[in-house]
């Protein structure tokens, strides 16, 4: 089936406008390119951080989605990884550069010319478009396979929720003998509960609240503990490996630092846009480290799909339908998803 070159579409038109209902382009599918139907698409508090400028101007119309589950409906002559039928993922990266030393270590991530699944350019200078909408072309090196075993609702989330988590929890050895803490509940959090506890690790979640301790408990958590308790910090000081950092808004970090062992690290996966700051007496004292990680390389996202699959793991997901999507992101604001929305964008077509 050709892919359709202009396709339906959910965008933000303008800064902090609401999300509606439009055509966008798609380019045809080329010798390389594999055409997707788009079937579901997460949404990330990234596609929010963006539509709300906390991340700088973004590119309008913005059409935000970077957690693709679908199928191939075509490819081009020169594909081989790919064929009509299969069940596909897209991440957060549509294109790199293939040539320098992160493209070549497999960490495309962190390549200066990655090209990002929205809210960036193609290497033509066509703006790209992300999952919100009814299909998607790419390149086949940035396809991702989605194993028979996962449905592809609950493995959208998986594309970005979960190898920002996967892929710190792997670098920094969370497994058997390793106490790791979850910081946020949230979309990226609670694959982190998930994903540490297939590793191995003891997980300790800590959020805000008690309100989603059982589900904590029942993904896998160990331990779950009320970060707006302040004996929390003084019951916990010292006694974790690493700590993931989940949450979109800045933390008092010394507090934090405080949890961690001597060598312990704090990685933040969350983003805020504003800067923070912290005391270094709370690393040196302790010979702690503090670090940061972005999503994951094309070879590590296809070998957390296949983790996930192999230990039944997927998002715990609502699934709506397009037109609610602004009142999803209001939700996602409160602190109030379990533990993803995920378009049902096949509604599109
Ligand atoms: P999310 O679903 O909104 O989860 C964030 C969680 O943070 C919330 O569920 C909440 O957990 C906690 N939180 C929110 N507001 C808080 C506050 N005022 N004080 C304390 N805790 C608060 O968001 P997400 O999609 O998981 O994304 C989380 C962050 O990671 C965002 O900043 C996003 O942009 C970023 N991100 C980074 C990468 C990367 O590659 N590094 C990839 C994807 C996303 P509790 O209710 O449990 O407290
Ligand atoms: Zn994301």
């Amino acid at each position: 089936m050709t892919t359709p070159t202009t396709v339906a579409a959910y965008a933000v038109a303008s800064p902090k406008a609401a999300l509606t209902r439009t055509t966008i382009p798609r380019r045809s599918v080329g010798e390389y390119d594999v055409g997707i139907e788009i079937k579901y698409a997460g949404i990330c508090h990234s596609d929010i951080h963006t539509a709300l400028g906390e991340w700088g101007e973004a590119i309008f119309p913005l059409v935000p989605g970077h957690e693709i589950a679908g199928v191939v409906t075509e490819v081009g002559a020169g594909v081989t990884r790919y064929a009509v039928g299969d069940r596909v993922g897209v991440g957060c990266f549509v294109d790199s550069c293939g040539e320098c030393e992160n493209c070549k270590a497999g960490e495309e991530q962190y390549c200066k010319g990655m090209v990002g699944t929205y809210n960036s350019r193609q290497f033509t200078g066509e703006p790209t478009y992300g999952g919100y909408s009814s299909h998607i072309v790419v390149n086949e090196n940035y396809v991702l396979r989605i194993p028979d075993g996962l449905g592809l609702d609950v493995a959208a989330p998986l594309l970005c929720a979960g190898i920002t988590l996967y892929s710190p929890l792997a670098h920094w050895g969370a497994g058997p003998g390793k106490n790791v803490g979850i910081v946020g509940m949230g979309g990226l959090g609670h694959m982190g509960v998930q994903i540490a506890h297939a590793m191995g690790a003891e997980v300790t979640v800590l959020s805000q609240s008690l309100r989603k301790k059982d589900d904590a408990v029942r993904l896998g958590a160990d331990h779950y503990y009320a970060t707006s308790d302040p004996e929390t910090f003084e019951k916990l000081a010292g006694s974790f490996d690493l700590i993931v950092n989940t949450v979109s808004v800045n933390l008092p970090l010394d507090a934090y630092l405080g949890l961690l062992k001597r060598e312990g690290t704090l990685v933040h996966v969350g983003a805020p846009g504003e800067p923070s700051s912290f005391a270094q007496f709370s690393l040196i004292s302790q010979r702690r480290s503090m670090a940061g990680s972005m999503i994951g390389g094309i070879r590590q996202t296809q070998e957390m799909l296949n983790f996930c699959a192999e230990h039944s793991l997927g998002a715990e997901i609502e699934v709506i339908t397009p037109d609610k999507i602004n009142e999803a992101y209001e939700r996602v604001l409160a602190s109030d998803v379990r533990y993803r929305f995920v378009i049902d964008t096949a509604s599109l077509s």
